[in-house]
């Protein structure tokens, strides 16, 4: 990406080049599918389980596709100013895509680092007059960043990550992006492509703010704090120092290890990992000093 950096090598992740902008940590997306390590499912394709092992993974018979993506995402540089369309314009636009709804947990941001979540066009007039006479500043809405804090992006807001800002992602699973600008970059010598009358149908006018409280538990030696409960994941983050039974519902949940290490019943996880606990595991019992973002459906 022309936006990415070498930070995510602090994953102890193997880094392709010096501008790596996302680990996909749990996907089955068709753009980067992840792989089974370890254990009975060793080298398995997560969107091959999907359609072949439906047991792991609970009821899923509304989704044909896996429902989820979590990503960590450094930004070195700005990313384009974007929006992303909701599953029914994304159905009938982009082939059948789904839409995409995000969420980002800051891990980091540097001094003065800020992102855009929003606008202030009043009107769709405005909104299309402020885009093409190319008035950003004035357009988009800028809030400062720090790290801990957490973030819902509906689609049809405008938002844009800035530089010097690493987060954790969880989304639709969904690749479907519209650029609104892009700062006049270039890459390989040419500008990336625009989508303004994509963006025009999609950006909700007004702009409402979204206000996020968390909701925090103890459980034994852990701090269970639940961000988000929308229709498509609810996401936690579970703190372990010392040792918790952590309870889970019925279903199957991703947990990425953030920081630290320790133990998952038994088996050692370390930051930069990602674990599939499948449907109906039940509780499991955490042993360490590490935190994991956690996402179920
Ligand atoms: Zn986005």
């Amino acid at each position: 990406m022309i936006w990415g950096g070498t930070g995510l090598a602090e994953f102890g992740y193997t880094l392709t080049s010096g501008r790596v902008g996302e680990c996909w940590g749990v996907s089955a997306h068709k753009n980067g599918c992840c792989t089974v390590r370890g254990g009975r499912y060793d080298g398995r394709r997560l969107d091959e389980l999907w359609r072949e092992e439906p047991a792991l993974f609970g009821d899923h018979a509304d989704n044909a596709e896996f429902p989820l993506l979590v990503k960590i995402i450094d930004a070195q540089d700005d990313l384009s100013i974007q929006v992303h369309p909701d599953d029914a314009y994304a159905n009938v636009h982009e082939n059948g895509a789904m839409g995409k709804t995000e969420c980002w947990y800051v891990l980091k941001a540097e001094e003065g680092a800020s992102i855009i979540i929003g606008h202030n066009a009043k009107t769709p007039e405005e909104l299309r007059a402020m885009i093409t006479e190319g008035r950003f500043s004035d357009l988009i809405r800028e809030i400062p960043v720090k790290a801990g804090d957490f973030f819902q992006i509906e689609p049809g807001t405008v938002h844009a990550i800035k530089r010097g800002t690493m987060l954790f992602e969880t989304q639709e699973s969904s690749d479907v992006t519209y650029r609104l600008y892009d700062y006049d970059r270039l890459q390989n010598g040419v500008k990336r492509p625009l989508h303004i009358d994509k963006s025009l149908a999609v950006i909700k006018v007004p702009f409402v703010p979204m206000h996020i409280e968390p909701e925090v538990r103890n459980a034994e030696d852990a701090v269970i704090t639940k961000y988000v409960d929308c229709r498509f994941y609810t996401v936690y983050k579970v703190e372990v120092n010392g040792a918790a039974t952590i309870p889970l519902s019925g279903m199957f949940h991703t947990a990425s290890i953030i920081e630290g290490e320790g133990y998952l019943d038994g088996s050692l996880v370390k930051k930069g990992d990602h674990l599939i606990l499948s449907a109906g595991y039940g509780e499991t019992r955490a042993v360490g000093r590490f935190t994991a973002i956690v996402t179920r459906v």
